[in-house]
C-alpha cells in the first residue's frame, strides 16, 4: 500500500515537471518535434489526473465524474458539503 501523502507529494512533483516541460517546449520552434512534445504531456497530464483522482479517492474524497478523469471534490464550509471545482459544473455532495 502507497502512503498517500508520499503519493501526493509525487504528483504535486510530477505536476512541476509536466509544466517545467510545457514552459521549455513553448521556446521550441513550431513543427512535428514539438507537437510530438506536446502529445507526450498531454498523456502525462493525463496520468497526473488519473494518480490525482485515485488518490482523492484513497483519502476519502468524493470523485465528480462530470470529466474524466473524475475530479476531486473539495469541502465548502460556506455550501457545507463538498464541491466540484470544475468550470461549469459546481455539483455539491453530502456534507
Ligand atoms: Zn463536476
Amino acid at each position: 500500500m502507497i502512503d498517500p501523502m508520499q503519493a501526493a507529494e509525487w504528483v504535486a512533483a510530477g505536476r512541476a515537471v509536466v509544466d517545467l516541460m510545457r514552459s521549455a517546449s513553448a521556446l521550441l520552434p513550431r513543427g512535428r518535434d514539438r507537437d510530438a512534445i506536446a502529445r507526450r504531456l498531454d498523456e502525462a497530464d493525463r496520468a497526473l489526473e488519473l494518480s490525482n483522482a485515485r488518490l482523492a479517492r484513497d483519502l476519502g474524497y468524493p470523485l465528480c465524474r462530470c470529466v474524466f478523469p473524475p475530479k476531486p471534490m473539495l469541502f465548502d464550509n460556506a455550501r457545507g458539503g463538498f464541491v466540484c471545482r470544475e468550470p461549469g459544473c459546481g455539483r455539491v455532495e453530502g456534507g
